[in-house]
């Protein structure tokens, strides 16, 4: 029997989740199904529970719904609890939804096995401390990053995330205005969804050098801006999100079948279709 799948978010027509677990499945030889459902928070509860009455056994969460999926899981594994947010639910045989977040293993894996990145002692900055941010902080310090400065438009919400991080001697917090005092980073992450409806904050050039690698969670249009700042500023590499986006994909897909399928195949496919929006020089 085909297994029913899909991506809950709001907008998510233009997802690529459903493209690529198709593609995990033929190489896994597992007949799936995998939709891209669009609803709102308010909405989220009941259309999850209808997927489930369809037979639905697990699904993706993206933007706005990552929280309110955390909140509607009945047992979450420790990432998912460290991030306060769910990208992969897995419904028990009790019917009870579990959750577990794989964007944080998603983009240590691109950036270590595919970028060949050495994050170890990696003076980071992580602009952003929305669902994203919560889900690759606690990732970034797991890998062995130095340490990590975070700076979000509104303030609160950065220091929310030191604090459930819970490791004062390496996170710090810093408000957007005063980045430039603070030196050079080797790793800059883009957590923010600025560019989908506004504008990249004004980051100063000071914040990398010829070593530094930038890194934006966003791939397709929205990476554009970020990554033209990090190539004017002088970066020595810039990656954006297709390679996690891939990789937590992958990760879901192994905790519903049991199976971690290869993603390069993939990762070049979706790629081609946009090389320069890739680059590692
Ligand atoms: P979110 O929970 O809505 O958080 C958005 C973040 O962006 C918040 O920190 C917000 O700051 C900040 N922001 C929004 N507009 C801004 C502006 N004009 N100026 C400065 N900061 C702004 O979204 P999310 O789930 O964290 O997603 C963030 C990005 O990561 C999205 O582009 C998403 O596509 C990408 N992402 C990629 C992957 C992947 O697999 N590659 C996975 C997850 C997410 P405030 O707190 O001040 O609102």
């Amino acid at each position: 029997m085909e297994a029913l799948h899909a991506v809950f978010g709001h907008p998510v027509a233009h997802s690529l989740s459903p493209r690529i677990h198709a593609a995990f499945g033929r190489q896994a030889g597992i007949a799936l199904r995998y939709e891209a459902i669009d609803v709102e928070p308010a909405g989220f509860a009941a259309a999850l529970a209808a997927f489930a009455a369809r037979g639905g056994s697990g699904a993706n969460v993206t933007l706005p719904l990552k929280e309110a999926a955390f909140a509607l899981c009945t047992e979450a594994s420790e990432r998912a609890r460290r991030a306060g947010a769910v990208n992969t639910l897995v419904r028990g045989e009790d019917g009870a939804w579990r959750g577990d977040n794989t964007d944080g293993s998603g983009l240590v894996r691109d950036l270590t096995q595919r970028h060949g990145l050495d994050l170890r002692e990696r003076r980071t900055l992580l602009l952003g401390a929305g669902g994203a941010a919560r889900g690759v902080a606690p990732a970034l310090l797991d890998a062995g990053i130095g340490e990590l400065t975070i700076a979000n438009r509104t303030s609160a919400r950065a220091d929310a995330l030191a604090d459930a991080l819970g490791d004062p001697a390496r996170v710090h917090v810093r408000y957007l205005d005063d980045l430039a005092a603070q030196g050079e980073f080797d790793l800059v992450v883009n957590a923010t969804s600025a560019t989908r409806g506004g504008e990249l904050p004004a980051l100063p050039m000071a914040l990398v050098g010829p070593r530094s690698v930038a890194v934006d969670l966003s791939y397709g249009d929205a990476a554009i801006p970020f990554l033209a700042w990090a190539r004017a500023a002088g970066c020595r590499q810039s990656v954006d999100g297709l390679g996690m986006l891939v990789e937590q994909a992958a990760e879901s897909f192994r905790i519903w079948h049991g199976v971690r399928p290869e993603t390069d195949a993939i990762h070049a496919e979706l790629s081609n279709r946009a090389p320069a929006l890739v680059t590692a020089d």
